[in-house]
């Protein structure tokens, strides 16, 4: 406790150096800026005081032209308002991204927040919307897999042939969309 003492005092001497500086600043300064501060004040005051006078006085304005003003000034008013109002919000660019080719197929998907949703597989040729098949198939003499494929009608002809199912298949298309617009690459794809 002993030691606090000479702390305080260079603390006291300290503050009373940093005050004098500061009163010392002040008094040099201020000479300088008095001559500008009163012009300036009375500049400020003559401002208001011409302002209010006009605001009070009245101009010899027609009727006809001033409901014209007032009316043009509230018609601004409301496209402003209803612009803003109307105004969709901002869609981040990346949500422009909403195909692209996977697989050989062309797949298109909608936004639900961040998230693609909604993903469907279109014919790269005709742009049908193909079927989802799946079923067990054998993969060689001793095994057999579940295969998922892609169909279009119109082509009549097998667009995919993959193994897993709809669901793997559809989250498989869902981890390469979100590759691409995590590492920004879904941009070259336009
Ligand atoms: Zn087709």
């Amino acid at each position: 406790m002993s030691a606090d003492k000479p702390i305080s005092s260079l603390q006291k001497s300290l503050a009373a150096i940093a005050l004098a500086a500061v009163s010392g600043l002040v008094g040099w300064i201020v000479p300088y800026l008095l001559p500008f501060a009163k012009p300036a004040w009375q500049a400020t005051t003559d401002f208001v005081v011409g302002v209010s006078a006009h605001l009070v006085r009245s101009t010899p304005v027609p009727n006809w032209l001033l409901y014209l003003i007032c009316g043009a000034v509230v018609l601004c008013v409301v496209v402003i308002v209803g612009a803003f109002i109307s105004a969709p919000p901002a869609e981040p660019p990346y949500k422009q991204y909403r195909t692209d080719n996977f697989f050989g197929v062309k797949w298109v998907w909608r936004y639900s927040g961040d998230d693609p949703i909604g993903i469907c597989p279109i014919c790269p040729t005709c742009q049908t919307v193909l079927v989802y098949g799946e079923q067990m198939e054998a993969i060689d003499h001793w095994n057999s897999a579940y295969m998922v494929s892609l169909f279009c009608e119109t082509c009549n002809m097998r667009r995919l042939h993959e193994k897993g199912d709809r669901t793997y298949l559809n989250e498989k298309i869902y981890r390469q969309i979100e590759v691409r617009l995590r590492t920004g690459t879904w941009q070259d794809s336009r």
